[in-house]
């Protein structure tokens, strides 16, 4: 099987290490096929600009990427970036990003929940029903802007839970419910496999993936993209391994996304 990765981070986003480069040469050197570049994306009023990249870092960071490119062409390294989504920056994501900018793929994240009026940290938070309806509300409101590859960590109320209730259920539901219509893979994401880990009354168990959801996943047409969210060079392919296996525990379709970046790479054909 190839080894495939399409989360990872930059030290632009003020809190993962190394560049583009970095990553891509260990992923090389793991073995790895394709390498996907996602950092935080800025958001263009300079919103929670102290956990991602600023605006006028986007030429340096794509710059990056392409060298990546440009110095191991034996992987396909792709162009990403992991955002949020406000709707009053749809033409941001959509026309600058893709567009303009001629990004291969965007990964969409529900890291904030909009609640009665403001935005609040989806790491936290999640241990109401209020919030939870809130979370899925919002999550299947970016499936359905058809501008995302995937959805990071769905499972991410997995952090401030101690244990599995009715109302994460009925949230899990809605959030599959939503990506087996759409069509849009949810993430099983690695990160959360080397976080602290929750400390429960039956002892610790990781922030995300969270086996629950997982397994209510399997009830559902969906695809899942297994990846590492790399913050960290030496982190470039980690925790792979775990995130495929709980695929595999739960019989979940690993989703093909070999057509991202051929739309920009589409192969010349050599002249002579
Ligand atoms: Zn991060
Ligand atoms: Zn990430």
């Amino acid at each position: 099987m190839k080894i495939t990765n399409y989360h990872s981070h930059t030290y632009r986003c003020k809190h993962a290490q190394g560049d583009a480069l970095d990553y891509v040469r260990t992923a090389f050197q793991g073995g790895a096929s394709v390498y996907g570049i996602s950092d935080h994306s800025p958001i263009p009023d300079g919103r929670y600009a102290d956990v991602r990249m600023a605006l006028d870092e986007l030429d340096s960071y794509e710059a990056a990427v392409r060298r990546a490119q440009a110095d191991f062409p034996e992987i396909e390294v792709l162009l990403g970036m992991e955002c949020e989504y406000f709707p009053e920056f749809h033409a941001f994501y959509e026309d600058e990003l893709l567009g303009r900018r001629d990004y291969d793929y965007l990964i969409g994240a529900g890291h904030y929940t909009p609640i009665e009026g403001s935005w609040r940290n989806s790491f936290a938070n999640m241990d109401h029903p209020k919030m939870l309806n809130a979370y899925s509300r919002h999550l299947i409101e970016i499936m359905e802007t058809g501008l995302y590859a995937f959805i990071a960590h769905p499972d991410l109320f997995g952090c401030s839970n101690e244990f599995w209730n009715e109302d994460l259920t009925s949230c899990s539901r809605d959030i599959l419910s939503a990506a087996e219509e759409t069509r849009i893979p949810l993430e099983i994401n690695g990160y959360g496999m080397r976080k602290e880990p929750v400390q429960t009354s039956n002892g610790p168990r990781p922030q995300y993936p969270w086996p629950p959801f997982w397994e209510l996943a399997s009830e559902y047409d969906i695809r899942v993209v297994c990846n590492s969210d790399a913050h960290r060079p030496q982190d470039a392919l980690a925790s792979l391994e775990e995130t495929l296996q709980l695929a595999k525990q739960f019989d979940l379709k690993i989703a093909d996304l070999s057509h991202l970046g051929s739309s920009s790479r589409q192969a010349v054909p050599l002249v002579a």
